[in-house]
């Protein structure tokens, strides 16, 4: 919902799909840039930036949009009603700027339903249990959406989004990528964890807890997207079903750890606490009872990851920390992978034959991701996309 325009076009599409006879429930996120705008607002103004006033500000991003997108609606002669997280019943934990949902107490949505009218529901927030507003992490807005499905019952999720689906590589690195029109909730997690830009990693985590199907769809064509369903019902049963790209990553290491029972868990214990989101983890082999440990977490905790590990590392008697930014990530992904041997050996040998140089690895049953020099991640994923015909 950019702008006056695109919100006015939003509201008739709802407008259509009530007339039709379904009983809709609108979640809305911030119109264009709001979001990153008031990010930066809020980075001019402050240094310290308290995470319970930063939620409070970024909140204001989606009432805007739900208020507009009603007024445009009325226009249209359909009920609606605006609703921001809180008064929708989402109810979260204290953990401000990523929080988590913990209950969904529909009552108002329901009642406003029963009585012809739409909710348009602010998405991407909710009060605390301590009752603050909180945010639910960027894109959190998928998140809601399919809380809210899950907890009305909904029969399908749909995500409209400026992409017309899910694709087998980011078109914009390959032309040739396809729409991919049904993927299992397993995949999606899985692409939205390495990098896939389509759906918010918890949104797709709650559809698979509470089995929501969702169909992730453009609002500019409004075309068929892809659906994402459970395994069985996925009709493609290709090895590979996609490729995804992450250069949000960056890298630290730990020189000279001594490798002792327990060192590992202190350091790791220490840096979730401090709540950074580590995710691959390398460790090498001991040379003369010290081991380096590697690990990746998102670019934007560098400095905090960067503080925790100096201090983590002063404890345990490490040598040294080394952070490196300039990393990419490219994994493969595929519920056929499960069955099919060599997938690996394939995605090694194409990446060698292109001269890209593999720095860690790390695997699931259904994902392959290898960490690469950064300039060298477009190349990785549109060989990859080749080799496996794609
Ligand atoms: N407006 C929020 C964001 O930009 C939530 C969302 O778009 O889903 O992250
Ligand atoms: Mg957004």
């Amino acid at each position: 919902m950019a702008d006056a325009d695109r919100i006015r076009t939003v509201a008739d599409y709802v407008a259509r799909s009530k007339r039709r006879g379904d009983d809709v429930v609108v979640v809305v996120s911030a119109m264009g840039k709001t979001t990153d705008d008031l990010v930066r607002l809020a980075g001019d103004v402050s240094a310290t930036i308290p995470p319970r006033e930063m939620d409070m500000l970024l909140t204001a991003g989606e009432r805007i949009s739900v208020s507009l997108l009603c007024m445009a609606l009325a226009d249209l002669g359909v009920a609606a009603e605006s609703f921001t997280g809180s008064q929708a019943g989402i109810i979260t934990d204290t953990d401000h700027t990523k929080a988590k949902i913990v209950e969904i107490k529909p009552d108002r949505i329901k009642s406003c339903l029963a009585a012809g009218v739409v909710p348009v529901i602010a998405g991407f927030q909710g009060v605390s249990t301590e009752r603050n507003v909180t945010t639910l992490g960027r894109g959190g807005s998928d998140t809601t959406a399919v809380a809210i499905a899950a907890s009305l019952g909904a029969t399908v999720c749909e995500i409209y989004t400026d992409v017309s689906g899910v694709f087998t590589a980011d078109p914009r690195v390959v032309p040739s990528a396809r729409k991919i029109p049904r993927i299992s909730f397993d995949e999606m997690l899985e692409l939205s964890a390495s990098g896939g830009r389509v759906l918010a990693l918890r949104s797709v985590e709650f559809a698979r807890n509470y089995g929501v199907t969702l169909h992730v769809r453009s609002s500019f064509t409004w075309e068929p997207g892809t659906w994402v369903v459970e395994e069985e019902e996925t009709m493609e049963q290709a090895v590979v079903s996609a490729i995804s790209h992450d250069a949000s990553e960056v890298k630290l290491t730990l020189l000279k750890v001594p490798d002792r029972p327990g060192v590992a868990a202190h350091i790791f214990r220490v840096i979730a606490d401090a709540g950074v989101n580590i995710d691959m983890i390398v460790q090498n082999t001991s040379i003369e009872g010290h081991t380096d440990i590697s690990f990746t977490a998102p670019k934007l905790d560098l400095e905090l990851a960067r503080r925790v590990t100096e201090d983590v590392a002063r404890q345990v008697g490490a040598s040294e920390v080394i952070s490196d930014t300039t990393i990419g990530r490219v994994s493969l992904i595929g519920a056929g992978m499960r069955s099919h041997p060599g997938v690996t050996a394939t995605m090694f040998e194409t990446l060698a034959n292109h001269n890209i140089n593999i720095e860690m690895i790390s695997t699931s049953a259904i994902r392959i991701s290898c960490v690469i020099r950064v300039e060298q991640l477009e190349t990785a994923v549109q060989a990859l996309h080749e080799a496996f015909s794609l």
